[in-house]
């Protein structure tokens, strides 16, 4: 058995990357308003993520590993603001058949907090006290290191390095009140803070992560409509940008994700506008009636699809045509 759930793992988590987005989403829905990464080796010999959410309740500890634990069911009635991705309560299970999981963690009721190893899905002892401040601390260290195969296929530390910085990037600029860092273990400097902050807004991140050069090319954009139900807003370089390779940032439900109709439909406006050789750089936001999305895509898998996606995105062709003749395209 846990073979197969070592391999079934595998499929989800492929890369440190891909583990840290589940963390980064674990943290937000905890309500954290400060989270912290740090990354050693690509995130394959370290992943840490420390955040000042709502912490794990001590009856939570022992099974917070096993599949399908999820303390967010009861949250289903509101499914306004709920994205039901496929299943829940998988990613820690499928981190924990890949590496080594501990996790700290402290609520507002504790007196002090607890910490826990996993492994396999599975409680190694008991969790025991000690030292730490509200909020949870997960590390998951030596990732794959039961999988040769899947350790083999993943690209140079640096390379997964950088994915792992694209991903906090990328959550920083989706939620810009909350303020995000990310470093290399024993690194002196952080390779990214954002501010955060109750008024913080998306370019405000934009600005801090990619600086003034990305920002001031940007406009902003909303687009929405009854029927279909949904709302985009976002930004997006006009047709000044020089930029040498298309960058597409695309959060749905507030989920990052890759959804290819999307991204083409975006491309298809700007490429009769920029210079051969150019690409634009778009932030999306696009929010839909959570019943619309494929539930059969994996909650780990990044490619998404969802009921009208044709409409949805000829509605943003025309909404970005309009800035784009505006910005003198
Ligand atoms: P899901 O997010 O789908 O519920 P996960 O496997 O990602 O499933 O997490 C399992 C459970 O562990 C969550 O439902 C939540 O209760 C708890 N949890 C995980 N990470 C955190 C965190 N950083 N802060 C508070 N609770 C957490
Ligand atoms: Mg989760």
């Amino acid at each position: 058995e846990t073979v197969i759930n070592r391999i079934a793992a595998g499929e989800v988590v492929v890369r440190p990357a891909n583990a840290l987005k589940e963390l980064l989403e674990n943290s937000l829905d905890a309500g954290s308003k400060r989270i912290a990464v740090m990354v050693k080796a690509g995130g394959l010999k370290m992943l840490r993520i420390e955040d000042d959410g709502h912490g794990i309740r001590a009856e939570d500890m022992p099974i917070l590993c096993e599949r399908f634990t999820t303390s967010k069911l009861r949250k289903y009635e509101d499914l306004s603001s709920i994205c039901t991705f496929g299943f829940r309560g998988e990613a820690l299970a499928s981190i924990s058949h890949v590496s080594h999981v501990t996790v700290t963690t402290m609520t507002a009721q504790d007196t002090c907090a607890r910490m826990a190893q996993y492994s396999d899905g599975k409680l190694k002892a008991p969790p025991r006290p000690c030292a730490g401040t509200r909020g949870t601390t997960l590390v998951a260290e030596d990732m794959f290191y039961n999988n040769a195969t899947r350790r083999q296929a993943l690209g140079k530390d640096s390379i997964e390095h950088a994915r792992v910085l694209e991903v906090v990037q990328r959550y920083a600029i989706h939620n810009p009140t909350v303020s995000f860092g990310c470093r290399k273990a024993g690194g002196s400097v952080a390779e990214l803070s954002s501010t955060g902050g109750d008024s913080a807004t998306s370019l405000d991140a934009i600005s801090v992560i990619y600086g003034q050069n990305l920002a001031k090319e940007l406009f902003s954009f909303k687009v929405s409509s009854e029927d279909p139900s949904f709302v985009c807003r976002g930004c997006a370089t006009g047709p000044n940008w020089t930029g040498r390779s298309s960058v597409m940032i695309i959060f749905i439900n507030n989920r990052l994700v890759e959804c290819g109709p999307l991204r083409r439909a975006v491309e298809a406006v700007y490429s009769p506008v920029l210079p051969r050789g150019q690409h634009p750089w778009v932030y999306l936001a696009l929010e839909v009636d959570p019943a619309t999305i494929d539930v059969n895509v994996h909650p780990t898998k990044m490619e998404v699809q969802f009921l009208h996606e044709e409409t949805i995105g000829q509605r943003l062709q025309e909404e970005l045509a309009k800035h784009l003749r505006e910005h003198g395209g």
